[in-house]
């Protein structure tokens, strides 16, 4: 199968490959993500269940269903590395660091964010030229 993206967990037993190109990719500033992810943002990009495959021949995928979100972390249970969240659209969302730091440092051009959101909920400003959406 054709794979445009991958990404892996800090030890190397799970494995993601993402095909196509996500169905956004930006900063989320919203509470959910804050409260899930203990991080003041969030630079995701966000994908369809069948774009995304999961390569994990020991099982250790494991998930975090949150007591009060429609949310869910997906993560390696030998080393607890995030691979992905879902969101109440079930949406696949993979950090954009992760598959920054699992592809040499370098992001793809087509995974770069292109815009803030939930802007107007953030706890951090972000001086950049990228548009705010509330
Ligand atoms: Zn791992
Ligand atoms: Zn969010």
């Amino acid at each position: 199968m054709k794979t445009d993206f991958q990404a892996h967990c800090e030890c190397g037993e799970v494995k993601i490959n993402l095909i196509g190109n996500p169905r956004v990719k930006g900063i989320c500033h919203c509470e959910d993500c804050r409260e899930l992810l203990n991080t003041p943002f969030h630079a995701v990009t966000a994908w369809n269940e069948d774009q995304i495959t999961v390569i994990d021949k020991n099982n250790l995928l494991s998930e975090y269903q949150h007591p009060r979100l429609s949310m869910k972390r997906i993560f390696c249970s030998k080393c607890g590395e995030t691979l992905y969240n879902t969101n109440a659209m079930n949406w696949r969302v993979v950090s954009q660091y992760l598959i920054k730091k699992c592809n040499d440092g370098v992001l793809a051009d087509e995974l770069k964010p292109d815009s803030h959101f939930y802007y107007g909920r953030r706890i951090i400003d972000i001086n950049d030229d990228l548009p705010k959406h509330d």
